[in-house]
């Protein structure tokens, strides 16, 4: 059997996959979140007409973090990388920054724990380790 995974290693491919989703981002800039002249940020779904998940006309107007515990004045204050690798409907199968980010979705597939939504990075963690095989892997078990 192979030694288990510590806490520092599998935090250590958790930072790496975050910093690579936030740089794609930085680089394509898919969402473009922008303030508009009243102050409201806005993003390329809230300023689209669309309605694909249903969202009511005041859900509309807010971004994909809307009643987030995690979300404070200043933006999230946690580290989850789900959120990172996640674009929600608007943002097109063939956009640049989706196809990278789904290619890093497919690396963290093999940590469980690290694909929850609205979770912080404490949180993937715990799960990680605590359901695993000992290698912080969930497609070996
Ligand atoms: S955890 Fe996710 S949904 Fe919540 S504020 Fe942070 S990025 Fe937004
Ligand atoms: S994923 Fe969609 S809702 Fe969330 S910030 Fe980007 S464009 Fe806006």
């Amino acid at each position: 059997m192979q030694p288990k995974m510590s806490r520092r290693s599998l935090e250590k491919i958790y930072d790496d996959l975050y910093d690579r989703a936030q740089a794609i981002l930085d680089k394509y800039n898919p969402c473009d979140i922008r303030k508009d002249k009243a102050g409201h940020v806005t993003c390329v779904c809230t300023r689209s007409d669309s309605n694909y998940c249903g969202r009511t006309k005041e859900q509309q107007k807010q971004l994909c973090c809307y009643g987030c515990q995690f979300l404070t004045k200043n933006g999230c204050r946690v580290r989850c990388l789900m959120c990172k690798l996640h674009l929600c409907h608007t943002i097109p199968y063939s956009h640049p920054a989706r196809k990278a980010l789904d290619k890093l979705q497919e690396e963290a597939w093999e940590y469980t724990g690290f694909l929850q939504i609205r979770r912080s990075k404490r949180f993937a963690l715990d799960h990680a380790l605590d359901h695993l095989d000992g290698r912080g892997r969930l497609w070996s078990l």
